[in-house]
């Protein structure tokens, strides 16, 4: 028999242009339950106040987005290791009357690299643009695959660096953290380079040479019309070129089986969602 699994939601500001309450309609479906998710549009100022409200009404779950990941990590009773490193959650989830915050990014990235994509990260030389709230979820799990080299290079040479330091004052080694027109990066060549900067977003100017690109395997973490690091790079010659829909999608189904134990197969819904996105 279906049953009805509460209410969820995702939040951040901009939200209208979400896939998730679609994403996680297919897995509810899956999963042969019926569930409320709505995307709803939160300032800042009112975080605190609607996650009160949500999780005293039948709240079961929430995603959520920019700009409020470090509000939510601030909010959050108890928190996994993800969110714990990188300072941010994504997934919020009522726990005996607390909340328990997580991150699932750096496991929806991971799982859409190798598993879909079949690209083992270890011992490769990698190339990470951004340093704001996504490429801090990814870089801890990326460092865990053992690269050969990881250099950070952001727009705003400074937050690279301290990015940089802080992972060399953790357990990792030799990351480089450089501006993205430095000439240091001029001379480096990479085997994956990972577009973690929102230039997408903006029509912004792509952030690095066409150069890099050769034998190099690009992934943009942007998704739909914002991912024209994607469609640059599979048109000026990178040997692979892969956007971020399969991370979104396997991030949400890691959501999903926080909030409801059930890990939805995701083969059907990302070939479902391509579909109808006409990409
Ligand atoms: P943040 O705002 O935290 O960080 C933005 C980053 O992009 C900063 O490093 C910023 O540099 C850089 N940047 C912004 N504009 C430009 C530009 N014109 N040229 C070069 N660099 C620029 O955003 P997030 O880190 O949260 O998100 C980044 C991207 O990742 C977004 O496109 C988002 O949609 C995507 N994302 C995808 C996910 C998925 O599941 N596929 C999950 C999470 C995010 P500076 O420090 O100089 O401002």
């Amino acid at each position: 028999m279906k049953k009805r699994l509460g209410n969820f939601a995702v939040i951040g500001d901009p939200v209208e242009h979400s896939l998730s309450p679609k994403i996680h309609n297919l897995f509810a479906k899956q999963h042969g339950n019926q569930i409320e998710y709505e995307k709803i549009r939160v300032a800042k100022g009112l975080f605190v106040a609607f996650v009160e409200d949500f999780f005293s009404n039948r709240g079961a779950g929430l995603n959520i987005t920019l700009p409020l990941k470090a509000e939510a990590f601030e909010i959050a009773d108890t928190l996994d290791e993800d969110s714990k490193s990188c300072q941010a959650v994504n997934t919020l989830k009522p726990v005996n009357g607390k909340l328990s915050g997580f991150n699932t990014d750096g496991v929806g990235f991971l799982t859409d690299l190798e598993a879909w994509h079949g690209i083992a990260v270890k011992d490769k030389r990698i190339l990470l643009l951004g340093s704001g709230g996504a490429a801090k979820g990814i870089v801890r799990p990326l460092l865990s695959r053992e690269p050969k080299t990881l250099v950070i290079a952001n727009r705003t040479h400074a937050s690279a660096r301290a990015l940089a330091d802080q992972l060399n004052s953790e357990n990792f080694i030799g990351i480089e953290g450089l501006g993205l027109d430095d000439t240091q990066l001029m001379k480096k060549r990479f085997d994956i380079i990972i577009n973690a900067t929102s230039a997408g977003h903006k029509n912004s100017e792509m952030p690095i040479d066409e150069n890099f690109l050769e034998d190099a395997i690009c992934y943009d973490l942007s998704y739909g019309p914002a991912a024209s690091f994607f469609r640059w790079a599979e048109s000026s010659g990178a040997k692979r070129s892969i956007d971020g829909l399969g991370m979104l999608i396997e991030q949400a189904a890691k959501s999903y089986e926080i909030w409801t134990g059930f890990s939805p197969n995701t083969e059907s819904v990302r070939a479902r969602i391509r579909n109808d996105l006409g990409i």
